[in-house]
């Protein structure tokens, strides 16, 4: 494996070692990136996958002779390298960063590249941990936020205040009713103002979109979701463009290394690997994903007690033209909307059988949640607020006849 790409702060021989990585390894497909990215087999023993390295230090060579730059695992641990090489070459990035969770990745971000008086454009319907993080974390730090219709150019052109504004956040799709946020038209929108493109690309995985290839300077991931796959890990990861051609954050990679490094809040060599193994599945996840909401889509839409379906692969779908020419397809996430109110979406998530009931998305088992009561209840009574009859679905990778009949002996009992 390419020990020698260690995450450690200035040090140019491993900036040109990512550089490399990135090159050689992006002209294959993705799904081979997938699962060789970072991860040629072991010199020694030829082992096939990478190592778990579950170590803290690493004998040295003489004082300050390190053996292909590890010295500290929170500096850097080859299971880790080996994730965040993978992570950068499916995304076209310059360099990977792995966290603990979603939430250090987004912190590092936040901590990183902001400082007290920067703003940041955030989606009204942004992740609600990314929300409380800007509004209970940063705000009190001075890093204030306007909060837009990002799906909406002209409403994010409002919420810029230029000069201040250093971040514009998407979220594309959004979480729970599926928006579709235009990539590459914000990404020019905030290059004008002087300010970062970030990208939360949990939902779309690299799979289906690449935002850093529309422009994006910044790509970010719950990996506790597709990425990792199967529901069995928490973490995180930050991708950083090739190059960062807004004034001011040249050096973005450099300070996110650095603010990984210096806080902390990297993702273990066990969780590392648990992600890299799922990353060599997502491609084909990915496609049953698609193929299940497609049916789930289509049954939905027939049903009686169905009021509105939500999924960007619907004509219908007001971003269903920009999610076309941005995403391969359209993702696992379907959201629909019942003609019984709260009360019929509530019943409907207590009733089925093989979708269970649970917060969180992305794995191979189907899961139902009612986002008004679960993921979305702290937001009740704010601009954030979701539909109380809204039901969201993160499709599985089960067989689809099985999820559709579930979702009709829910649908019929909640009716009753
Ligand atoms: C889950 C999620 C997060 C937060 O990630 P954690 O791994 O839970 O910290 C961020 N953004 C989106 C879109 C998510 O779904």
């Amino acid at each position: 494996m390419a020990a020698a790409n260690t995450p450690g702060p200035g040090n140019a021989e491993n900036a040109k070692n990512a550089e490399n990585t990135g090159t050689a390894e992006n002209t294959a497909g993705f799904n081979t990136r997938a699962i060789h990215a970072g991860q040629e087999p072991d010199l020694t023993t030829g082992a096939v996958v990478p190592a778990i390295y579950q170590v803290s230090t690493y004998k040295q060579d003489g004082v300050g002779g390190l053996r292909g730059g590890y010295e500290y695992s929170r500096s850097a641990n080859p299971t880790r390298t080996a994730l965040e090489e993978c992570l950068a070459a499916l995304e076209g990035g310059g360099r990977g960063f792995a966290f603990a969770s979603g939430l250090a990745g987004q912190d590092t971000v936040i901590r990183a590249l902001l400082r007290p008086g920067d703003h940041v454009v955030v989606p009204t319907d942004a992740y609600g941990g990314t929300y409380r993080l800007l509004n209970k974390v940063a705000l009190p730090w001075g890093v204030e936020h306007t909060v837009a219709r990002i799906s909406d150019i002209e409403a994010v052109r409002a919420a810029i205040r230029p000069g201040q504004t250093k971040i514009v956040w998407v979220e594309t799709p959004t979480n729970p009713l599926l928006g579709i946020a235009d990539i590459a038209t914000l990404a020019d929108v905030a290059h004008e103002v002087g300010a970062l493109l970030a990208v939360d690309n949990t939902f779309a995985t690299p799979y289906l979109q690449q935002p850093l290839s529309l422009g994006a300077d910044l790509v970010m991931h719950s990996t506790t979701k597709y990425c990792g796959g199967h529901s069995d890990v928490v973490g995180g990861a930050v991708v950083t463009a090739r190059t960062v051609a807004v004034a001011g954050f040249e050096d973005a990679q450099e300070r996110i290394a650095f603010h990984q490094n210096s806080m902390g809040a990297i993702a273990g060599p066990f969780d590392a690997w648990l992600v890299l193994r799922g990353l060599k599945t997502l491609g084909i996840r990915m496609d049953r994903h698609c193929d299940n909401a497609e049916k789930v889509v289509e049954f939905l839409q027939g049903h009686d007690a169905v009021t509105a379906v939500h999924y960007p692969g619907l004509t219908t779908h007001p971003g269903h033209d920009v999610a076309t020419a941005q995403m391969k397809r359209y993702g696992g996430m379907v959201s629909f909307q019942v003609a019984g109110g709260e009360q019929q979406a509530v019943d409907v998530c207590g009733a089925t059988q093989v979708w269970t009931l649970g917060e969180s998305l992305g794995g191979v088992e189907s899961l139902i949640e009612h986002p008004a009561r679960m993921t979305h209840a702290s937001v009740r009574g704010t601009q954030l607020e979701v539909p109380a009859n809204l039901v969201r679905l993160s499709t599985g990778i089960e067989d689809s006849h099985d999820l559709i009949e579930d979702l009709a002996r829910a649908l019929a009992k909640s009716a009753n």
